[in-house]
């Protein structure tokens, strides 16, 4: 029987849908799935362990090895064939009660029925995490897709 695959815990989602190629034109994308972006951001750019990063994303970490190592190898295969990064797709979800200002570039916890911003006090700039993560999300079909390239 198969092992129910455990959803990843992630914070913020990247501040970009991905990156294309420059001086070389492709169609060809390599998919980052969201909890992929999320390892290399914690690993290599907050240079976190990891035991703590696993820990954050609430997976084991073979797991969390698992993933970053699929990362590697998108990013890789992006960089040496020539080919644009999307970002988007993954079992992911945030905590309830998050939220997102796109003004500030801040995530806040609040159980307030109205949601503003802490420091700009805007409300229209603001967006539950979970209504945020589901924009990078992708339909299920297209995920099997492109989980069977890499
Ligand atoms: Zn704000």
């Amino acid at each position: 029987m198969p092992r129910r695959r455990r959803r990843r815990r992630i914070f913020l989602p990247p501040k970009v849908r991905g990156f294309s190629t420059y001086g070389f034109d492709t169609e060809e994308s390599a998919i980052l799935f969201l909890d992929e972006f999320e390892a290399i951001k914690l690993l290599d750019y907050e240079n976190l362990n990891q035991v703590k990063v696993a820990a954050i994303m609430n997976i084991s970490r073979p797991t969390l090895t698992r993933i970053y190592d699929r990362a590697r190898k998108k990013i890789a295969l992006a960089l040496v064939e020539g080919k644009n990064i999307e970002i988007r797709g993954g079992d992911v979800y945030t905590e309830e009660h998050w939220h997102y200002c796109s003004n500030c570039d801040i995530v806040f916890n609040t159980h307030d029925m109205n949601v503003n911003c802490p420091f700009c006090k805007s409300d229209v700039n603001v967006r539950s995490m979970n209504d945020y993560i589901a924009d990078f999300k992708s339909p299920a079909q297209e995920r099997t897709i492109i989980r069977k390239g890499i």
